[in-house]
């Protein structure tokens, strides 16, 4: 059976005591038996984190390059040498403010998987492409790098995260059916390149204003396996609920 995820990106928010006191909640909870709670904390927290033992801790990017004079950034290596067991990569902030390529996030995706960090590979289209009807191109094309150039033995650690962009932090979300519809179309890509056994493990998460009042619906979703939280992954209610609405 594929895993059912529930991540939390904190993205650039939350003072060190604000991150402890977030931290500390969901460490006091429990979660639902067979959920993986995820939170990715800003990288200079990751150090603290790492002892973390109910969540699990991510890292919001990582490096393409594997070590050297690359000033600000941060390495696979480094992050395993944290014990972290997942990154976030081709987050559209990521594609729209830093000019990520695919091909970039790609080499991030080769990186990780080297180091034996779980990549959380996000794609989805903007609000243009689905209004011109292009949304399935636009994701199938971000896909291409890793359904074309991984072995199936890496591409199955892989997590997908689909993200329509003009969901993300605008308080619109995609309707369940609409977002069932590109989850099902990302997994036939997965079966069509990698055979039914890996796609049918290929655990692909839905984010994009994902909050405790839709959670419920996009999840019992057939192919929906949880979920990529943005800014209700700040309120440890709203957080704990969407991971309870499973
Ligand atoms: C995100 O940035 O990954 C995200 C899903 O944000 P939000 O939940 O705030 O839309």
């Amino acid at each position: 059976m594929r895993k059912k995820i529930v991540a939390g990106n904190w993205k650039m928010n939350l003072n060190k005591s604000e991150a402890d006191n977030l931290y500390n909640n969901l460490e006091s909870k429990s979660f639902p038996e067979g959920v993986e709670v995820v939170i990715a904390p800003a990288s200079i927290y990751l150090d603290s984190f790492s002892i973390a033992s109910k969540v699990s801790i991510s890292s919001q990017d990582v490096s393409a390059n594997d070590n050297g004079a690359f000033t600000g950034e941060f390495s696979a290596e480094m992050l395993s040498s944290l014990n972290l067991r997942f990154a976030i990569v081709g987050h559209s902030e990521r594609r729209t403010f830093h000019k990520e390529t695919d091909l970039l996030i790609f080499q991030k995706v080769e990186m990780l998987l080297k180091h034996g960090i779980t990549p959380i590979f996000c794609c989805g289209e903007s609000l243009s492409d689905r209004e011109s009807k292009n949304h399935y191109n636009v994701v199938k094309s971000q896909l291409s790098q890793i359904l074309s150039n991984l072995f199936p033995e890496d591409f199955s650690k892989i997590v997908i995260a689909y993200e329509p962009v003009w969901a993300i932090g605008t308080g619109l979300t995609a309707d369940p059916q609409d977002a069932q519809d590109m989850h099902s179309f990302i997994r036939g890509l997965v079966s069509e390149a990698f055979g039914s056994s890996i796609s049918s493990l290929t655990s692909i998460l839905y984010g994009g204003s994902c909050k405790p009042s839709n959670a419920k619906e996009l999840f019992s979703m057939k192919d929906i396996d949880g979920g990529l939280i943005g800014g209700a992954s700040l309120e440890p209610e709203s957080f704990e609920a969407i991971i309870n609405s499973f």
